[in-house]
């Protein structure tokens, strides 16, 4: 497949204020040896001296106040806190309309909002492990703890407090809870395991 470039002006949903700020680019030319809106842009610009680079810094700050950017373009951004959605609905095409949640007190607000971006998950679940492992008090997975008698002469970091059971990535209390950090820890814990056998099996010998 031929891929193929559109003008961002096609998208939809795309204001006109952010079309004329990314086309507002004659200031910065005669910071670059090349157009600002290339891909070598970002380069282009660390090799800047630091004058060079506050002159900019400042040129883009007037530039976000006249394109009214700061404040006034999170003016109509409201926190809400210890609130959670508790309605989606929307039309026959399957696109969102209205969105409904709940706060603390009960109190229900429903409005017309088209777009929703999620970040649920992060949540341990570790209740049936609880007696069975030791958690910390959030109910992630401790590991590196001295397990003992059982499995000893090296340190087994990924070890839970049951020896020769290992946790890794999320799960487990003071991981990276990133995709890398898991995937390294996956390879991290099969040496353990090894040694951890091979400790036992010296111990049956
Ligand atoms: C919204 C969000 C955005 C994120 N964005 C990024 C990002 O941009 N970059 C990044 O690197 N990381 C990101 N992360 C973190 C990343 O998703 C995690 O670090 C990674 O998925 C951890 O992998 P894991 O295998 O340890 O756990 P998980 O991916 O959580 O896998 C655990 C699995 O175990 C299953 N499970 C749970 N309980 C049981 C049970 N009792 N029996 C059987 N199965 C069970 C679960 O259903 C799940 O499939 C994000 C996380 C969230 C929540």
């Amino acid at each position: 497949m031929e891929p193929e470039c559109y003008p961002s002006s096609i998208l939809p949903h795309t204001s006109q204020l952010f079309l004329d700020y990314t086309e507002s680019t004659e200031p910065l030319t005669p910071f670059f040896s090349i157009a600002p809106t290339s891909k070598r842009w970002i380069s282009e610009g660390r090799k800047l001296s630091a004058e060079h680079r506050a002159r900019l810094a400042d040129l883009l700050a007037l530039q976000n106040a006249e394109f009214n950017g700061g404040p006034a373009a999170t003016a109509n951004i409201e926190l809400l806190t210890c609130t959670e959605i508790v309605g989606l609905s929307g039309n026959e095409q399957g696109q969102l309309e209205r969105v409904r949640w709940r706060s603390r007190t009960g109190a229900e607000v429903e409005k017309t909002i088209r777009n929703v971006f999620m970040f649920i998950g992060a949540e341990p679940n570790t209740a049936w492990l609880d007696g069975g492992l030791a958690l910390d008090n959030k109910g992630y997975i401790m590991t590196g703890l001295n397990p003992g008698e059982a499995v000893a002469p090296v340190p087994f970091t990924l070890q839970t407090s049951l020896p020769r059971v290992f946790a890794i990535g999320d799960i487990r209390c003071g991981s990276t809870k990133r995709v890398a950090a898991g995937v390294g820890e996956g390879a991290a814990v099969v040496s353990q395991i090894h040694r951890a056998l091979a400790v036992l099996q010296g111990d049956r010998a």
